[in-house]
């Protein structure tokens, strides 16, 4: 690693990548927490004689390319730092993802990690982590089972999981007694606890510390519960498709507003880009929005949504509800 931050932006790889296709232009994406680290990239590649624009909108997922975006301002590559390839078309321009692995000594981790599982007596661990702590698991494989752990890891995705994607939780699930989520913050872990039904665990890197999530995902299935019943009393639905590469399905969308009026619900097609209760919230004649995108939205923030707001497989279980 060459820089200063605590990720590995891969400064080699990306001058390599500039200087094998010729790059004068480029167009940089990043969450909200990665662009605090972005200063070194900027400078590097400004003073190698190379236009940086860097993009100062939100950035999710790889779901939400601003290869497009890149495309206008004329950038001949677009440098996505965070996440891995999601979108399974060609980008429009270019496109060099970098996942930012971050940096950190997490021999304390790894002990704190063996008295934990010791004090709850599993035996049996599975190990899942978010794209920048997917390279850590190997730390705490081998830790964990030099103190007498059996450990998993799904081999095809390395343990990587996604807010929308845990098939490395999945299909290790049947194996293991808990897992164990290397990461920050409850998102990933949250998607983990909600589609396996295994004691989860979050492994914290930047607080030190190991906390439990399920007080969270009982809540959240609590709130989730509270919305598929309110929605089967709504009239008016807003089905919203978002437009973000990753996420844009209007043939889902359609689909789902033919169900409803097949049950003399009324449906409202809505497009956006961000979706948030701002943006909803001025359509005051809908009683209950479908978002067709990110199945999280809703998840994360029906607290703070006005009405019952249901992702795809919410609209399944309501489908259920109302026909009884
Ligand atoms: S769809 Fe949502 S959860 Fe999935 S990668 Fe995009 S922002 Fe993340």
């Amino acid at each position: 690693m060459s820089n200063a931050a605590p990720y590995d932006l891969e400064y080699e790889k990306i001058i390599n990548e500039i200087k094998s296709r010729g790059v004068r232009a480029v167009l940089i994406q990043a969450p909200d927490g990665l662009k605090p680290h972005l200063k070194d990239l900027w400078m590097k590649l400004s003073s190698a004689g190379i236009t940086v624009y860097i993009s100062a909108d939100p950035c999710y997922g790889g779901c939400d390319l601003a290869d497009g975006i890149g495309r206008k301002l004329g950038a001949d590559m677009l440098i996505h730092i965070g996440h891995n390839k999601f979108v399974k078309t060609e980008e429009e321009i270019p496109t060099l993802y970098i996942p930012a692995s971050y940096i950190a000594n997490l021999s304390e981790l790894v002990k704190k990690s063996v008295e934990f599982l010791k004090g709850k007596g599993i035996k049996r661990v599975g190990l899942v982590a978010s794209l920048q702590h997917v390279h850590s698991l190997r730390i705490f494989v081998e830790g964990l089972r030099s103190n007498g752990f059996e450990v998993a890891v799904d081999d095809a995705t390395g343990g990587a999981v996604l807010g929308c994607n845990v098939e490395a939780a999945k299909r290790i699930a049947g194996s293991v007694d808990a897992i164990l989520h290397v990461g920050g913050g409850d998102f990933h872990a949250l998607g983990v606890a909600l589609y396996v039904e295994l004691p989860v665990y979050i492994v914290d890197p930047y607080r030190g510390e190991i906390r439990d999530i399920e007080k969270l995902k009982r809540k959240i299935l609590a709130r989730r519960w509270w919305a598929i019943q309110e929605a089967k009393r709504a009239q008016i639905f807003g089905v919203v498709v978002v437009t973000k590469g990753g996420q844009f399905n209007r043939d889902l969308a359609l689909l789902i507003k033919k169900e409803l009026e097949a049950r003399e619900k009324k449906a409202l097609m809505l497009v956006a880009d961000e979706v948030n209760w701002e943006r909803l919230s001025s359509l005051t004649f809908v009683d209950s929005f479908i978002i067709t995108g990110c199945p999280r939205i809703s998840i994360d923030n029906q607290e703070i949504f006005g009405k019952p707001v249901l992702n795809v497989e919410d609209f399944k279980e309501l489908l259920k509800v109302i026909e009884g």
